[in-house]
């Protein structure tokens, strides 16, 4: 195979950015340096371009269900690829009634293999939380798997995770040395606000967020913090929303706590003002957390310029808006949550981070 020269571009790693040339051998970037001169090399001329190294999302969904279907979405991950993010991180499901080993293997046959168009890696979702699924938590990173993602919401469903859970995994997480990820909201707020919307007969999509307020996600973080603190784990906290949030993790870090953040594009974007449009129209940006009002943004765009949220992950979900949204357009509960964004995740870091606010391209990287 012959050398690939890359000549000319404006190189970032993740400590400077430069113009220099990149030598490939074998598929291994094998020197960064001025003036490389290799005659029987491929080359290809970058100048003026920025050579990035590839990205990484590592908030993907290619799987969701809905009533009694589940539908895989892996071709999806082509999507990634035009736009620079060679990397995702996707959610394994437990199945009902399976191990995680069950599942991985099911689901690694059934919708991966032969569909990736990029490297990946996946977070399990936990659906049981019996004795047996708990303990194989020890083997997770034997099967290859890095992360425990876990749900202080919704309550009554099979991946919420009661406190004792949370607990144990946290807690097995530090002696294994697994991440642990969480969703968190407090799932009784939001249902007590749910069940007064379904007496009172209030069932369009603005009351999805009507009935997740930021207090629930407040209070959520606030206590992940003390569970992370008392048992020494670390953790990320998944699509931070609030400001307030970002106020709970900063000082969590200031105190020594591991604990770290991720936002998505559309809370860095998109405020209440599109939950409160047409039905049909709101309906579309749906997800959970909900989008908050504007002034929230500016400090999210500053906690990722402080590093007190370290990602920006797309939290992409192939839910269609005809075939799939619509579904709950007269009951907001029966709209499953979630939008797309993989392809679109590293234009809108450029054009709205490092354009516009996040002035050092390195801290992209
Ligand atoms: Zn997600």
């Amino acid at each position: 195979m012959k050398p690939l020269l890359i000549k000319n571009g404006i190189i970032v790693t993740e400590t400077d950015t430069n113009n220099m040339d990149i030598l490939c051998e074998n598929g291994i970037i094998t020197k960064i340096e001025h003036n490389i001169n290799i005659p029987d090399a491929n080359i290809v001329d970058a100048t003026g371009l920025f050579v990035l190294p590839g990205g990484v999302d590592q908030h993907v969904h290619f799987n969701f269900s809905m009533n009694n279907n589940t539908y895989y979405s892996w071709a999806s991950s082509k999507a990634a690829t035009v736009s620079g993010t060679t990397t995702v991180i996707d959610f394994l499901n437990q199945k009902p009634n399976k191990s995680i080993k069950e599942s991985l293997d099911e689901y690694t046959q059934l919708a991966i293999k032969g569909n990736t168009f990029c490297d990946y890696g996946l977070h399990i979702i936990l659906n049981s939380m019996d004795y047996n699924t708990l303990d194989e938590l020890k083997n997770l990173l034997d099967y290859g798997i890095g992360t425990c993602k876990i749900f202080t919401a919704f309550k009554g469903e099979t991946h919420y995770c009661p406190d004792e859970v949370i607990l144990k995994i946290l807690s097995l997480s530090k002696e294994v040395g697994f991440s642990v990820m969480v969703h968190a909201e407090n799932p009784d707020i939001i249902k007590m606000l749910q069940q007064k919307s379904i007496y009172e007969n209030k069932l369009s999509p603005d009351n999805h967020y009507k009935t997740r307020p930021y207090i629930s996600e407040i209070e959520a973080v606030s206590k992940m913090i003390y569970f992370a603190e008392f048992t020494g784990a670390n953790i990320c906290f998944a699509h931070i929303s609030t400001k307030e949030s970002v106020e709970l993790i900063k000082n969590a870090k200031k105190r020594g706590l591991n604990v770290f953040g991720e936002t998505c594009p559309h809370y860095l974007l998109f405020t209440q003002e599109q939950l409160d449009k047409s039905p049909e129209e709101s309906i579309k940006f749906i997800c959970s957390p909900p989008l908050r009002e504007k002034y929230n943004l500016q400090h999210i765009w500053k906690a990722l310029q402080e590093d007190v949220l370290s990602f920006i992950s797309s939290d992409h979900s192939d839910i269609n808006w005809k075939n799939h949204k619509m579904f709950g357009l007269n009951n907001y509960l029966q709209v499953p949550n979630g939008c797309p964004g993989l392809a679109e995740r590293f234009p809108i870091i450029w054009s709205e981070g490092v354009k516009k606010r996040i002035s050092n391209t390195t801290t992209i990287c």
